[in-house]
């Protein structure tokens, strides 16, 4: 009889699909010592490369079932990946802490029974005269911002997270593949991923980490999964007020639901809205710094100097993500709508378990 690690070794997998779902797949079955085929037509523009990278785990206020039983995982494996990728990009970090705000009185008093009910020392609620309350108050001229501070949470650059992740790719030789699978199949214990160019790949496995397209590749396996498309948008907003110095505030936050990453005295970053289109509306900038009853002029006035958005799946009829063996080696990881780089290394984890308990 083999061993296991034989058998591994002379398994090939096929990710379709190159985002940080079919990257960071690749890095953990990468470790089991399979040969593993990554193909994608188009990686730089898929929704892994428009996000804003914040890690919020642990300030997740439903603190039981799959959802929290992802994000606790996460959590808790991100500080070792890290480490492990550092090897690779010293540069590679997560930025913590990350700090919650509102204005809603309601939503704040849940939150203060959420720190209340969990004790949880990683968790605190910002006092009124923290330093964090003081700033932004100051700059975003208001009174009445409340908010928690989370130690635990914080923000990975998300670009050098893919970066860093294709260098080690690189060296543990997983081919890359440059093109777009239309369509795979079974035939004689192996599966087929056909490319556009007619190229047909063989392999053990197949792991679609291809997002919404996903599901045009099990349409004919009689697979019944919904998914929808989910607009997610940043942009990077550039300042002219010599009184404000965006470098006061936090290194990351979020009030009444919009992301904000400062990035230097007179510039920040603001993500993200949720829409149900795969086309940004006009008004996108009326949206994304609607965030507050009375805007401040600088912020009013500031000049958009990028804008970027990114395509999300979200499951029609079940809970994000779908993680799951569709059959005999066909595994799929999609529906990431929100928190795909935050849940990676749960998916990773979870992935490699199935391949294991399939080829051993
Ligand atoms: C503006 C914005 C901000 C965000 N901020 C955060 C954040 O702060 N924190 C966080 O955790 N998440 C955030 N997200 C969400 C996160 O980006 C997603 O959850 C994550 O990127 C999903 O990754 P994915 O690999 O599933 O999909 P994708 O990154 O979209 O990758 C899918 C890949 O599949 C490829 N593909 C499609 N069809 C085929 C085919 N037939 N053959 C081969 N390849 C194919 C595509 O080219 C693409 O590269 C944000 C998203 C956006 C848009």
């Amino acid at each position: 009889m083999k061993s296991l690690k034989e058998n591994f070794q002379k398994s090939h997998i096929v990710i379709i699909g190159s985002g940080i779902i079919g990257k960071f797949n690749a890095l953990e079955i990468s470790e089991l010592g399979c040969q593993i085929t990554i193909i994608d037509p188009n990686q730089r523009e898929n929704s892994s490369n428009a996000a804003l990278g914040l890690l919020m785990g642990n300030m997740y206020q439903k603190r039981k079932g799959r959802s929290w039983d992802l994000r606790k995982q996460s959590i808790e494996l991100w500080p070792q990946w890290i480490k492990f990728l550092q090897k690779f990009n010293y540069e590679l970090n997560i930025d913590k802490p990350l700090i919650q705000l509102t204005t809603n009185k309601e939503k704040f008093r849940k939150l203060e029974k959420f720190i209340y009910e969990n004790n949880d020392q990683n968790l605190r609620i910002l006092e009124k005269d923290s330093i964090f309350i003081k700033n932004i108050n100051k700059a975003f001229q208001t009174k009445n911002i409340n908010g928690m501070i989370s130690y635990k949470d914080g923000r990975i650059n998300a670009l050098l997270l893919l970066q860093t992740l294709d260098k080690y790719l690189k060296h543990k030789k997983v081919n890359n593949l440059q093109g777009e699978i239309i369509k795979i199949r079974k035939f004689n214990n192996q599966w087929i991923s056909t490319t556009r160019n007619h190229e047909n790949i063989k392999s053990d496995m197949v792991i679609l980490c291809n997002s919404l397209k996903a599901i045009n590749l099990i349409d004919n396996l009689s697979h019944n999964i919904k998914l929808k498309p989910v607009l997610g948008q940043a942009m990077e907003i550039s300042i002219n007020d010599a009184e404000v110095d965006l470098l006061s505030l936090p290194k990351q936050f979020n009030i009444n639901g919009r992301n904000i990453i400062p990035k230097s005295k007179n510039k920040l970053i603001i993500g993200s809205t949720d829409e149900y289109s795969t086309k940004p509306e006009e008004n996108t900038f009326e949206k994304l710094i609607n965030f507050l009853e009375k805007k401040p002029n600088w912020l009013m006035n500031g000049k958009i100097s990028k804008k970027w958005y990114g395509i999300r799946s979200r499951p029609n009829d079940e809970p994000s993500p779908i993680m799951k063996n569709l059959e005999d080696g066909l595994i799929i990881c999609t529906g990431f709508y929100k928190n795909g780089i935050l849940l990676a290394p749960a998916c990773s984890k979870w992935v490699a378990n199935e391949i294991k308990n399939y080829l051993h």
